[in-house]
C-alpha cells in the first residue's frame, strides 16, 4: 500500500516530476522544429524523404500531445473533468485504438493484432476517456516491447466485457507490479524510454469511474498481459 502524502508533499512531488516532463518535451519540440525548416527549406525533395520527416513530425508531435493529456491528470482526479457517458461500442473504438497505432507498431516491426468474439458489446461510457485508456495500454505495450508481438482480444463473460493487452515485451517484477500504477513511477528498465509515469494512473482512475477494473500479470524479460473489465450498458446484458 502506498501511504497518503500531505497535500505539501504532493505539490513538492509534481514540482520534482515536472522539471523532468518540462526537460522532456525539448527534444521532440526541437525535432519538430528541425524537421518543419527543413520541409520549408528544401522544397524539391523526394516523396520518400518528405514522408520520412513529416511522419518523425507526426510521431513527435503525438508524443507531445499525450504528455499535455496526462497533465490533465489532476483535473480528472479532483472530479473538474466532468466524463460524459454515452452509449458506447468498445469493440468499435477499440479496433480504432488499434488501427491508429498500427504503424507505430509496424516502424518497431512488431505484430499488432485484434481479436473479438462479438461483433458490438455496448457499454455506458466517456468515448474520449476511455479511447485515452485503452491507447496508453496499446501504446505501452508496443513502447515496452522491442520485439515479437502485441495481442488485444476482447471478449464477453456474462455481462462484462474483457479487454486484454499482451505483449512479449520487458515484463515487470513482482515488486514493481505493486507500484506500477502510482502517479510517476516508471520503473528503472523503462528510463531510456521517454514517459512521464502518468499514463497508467490515469487510465486506472478512467476505468474506475467506468465501474470497471484493471489488473496486469507479467514476467520478466517475458512481457506482461494487462486485463481490463468493463460493465455491459443495460440494454446488452437482457440479451440473455
Ligand atoms: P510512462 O509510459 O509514461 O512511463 P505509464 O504510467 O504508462 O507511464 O507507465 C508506468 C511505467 O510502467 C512505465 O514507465 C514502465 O516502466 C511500466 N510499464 C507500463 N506498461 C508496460 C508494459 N506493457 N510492459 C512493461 N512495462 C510497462
Amino acid at each position: 500500500m502506498t501511504e497518503e502524502l500531505t497535500p505539501q508533499q504532493e505539490l513538492e512531488n509534481i514540482k520534482n516530476n515536472l522539471a523532468n516532463i518540462v526537460h522532456d518535451t525539448k527534444n521532440p519540440l526541437a525535432v519538430i522544429a528541425q524537421n518543419a525548416n527543413i520541409l520549408l527549406r528544401y522544397t524539391q525533395l523526394n516523396e520518400d524523404k518528405k514522408v520520412h520527416y513529416l511522419q518523425a513530425i507526426q510521431r513527435n508531435a503525438d508524443f507531445l500531445l499525450n504528455l499535455v493529456e496526462d497533465l490533465d491528470f489532476q483535473r480528472l482526479k479532483s472530479g473538474q473533468l466532468q466524463l460524459q457517458f454515452a452509449p458506447l461500442d468498445v469493440v468499435d473504438l477499440t479496433r480504432q485504438v488499434v488501427n491508429n497505432l498500427n504503424s507505430l507498431a509496424e516502424q518497431k516491426s512488431l505484430g499488432l493484432t485484434f481479436d473479438t468474439s462479438d461483433q458490438t458489446l455496448i457499454i455506458n461510457g466517456d468515448k474520449n476517456h476511455l479511447t485515452r485508456a485503452i491507447n496508453n495500454l496499446v501504446n505501452n505495450a508496443i513502447k515496452y516491447t522491442a520485439d515479437g508481438q502485441v495481442r488485444v482480444i476482447l471478449s464477453r463473460r456474462r455481462h462484462k466485457a474483457f479487454l486484454y493487452i499482451s505483449d512479449t515485451g520487458m515484463g515487470l517484477s513482482e515488486e514493481q507490479l505493486g507500484k506500477l500504477f502510482e502517479r510517476f513511477y516508471r520503473a528503472d528498465s523503462a528510463r531510456h524510454i521517454p514517459g512521464t509515469g502518468l499514463g497508467l494512473a490515469i487510465t486506472k482512475e478512467i476505468i474506475k469511474l467506468h465501474q470497471g477494473e484493471i489488473k496486469v500479470t507479467s514476467t520478466v524479460g517475458k512481457g506482461s498481459t494487462f486485463t481490463v473489465c468493463l460493465p455491459l450498458a443495460m440494454e446488452s446484458q437482457s440479451e440473455f
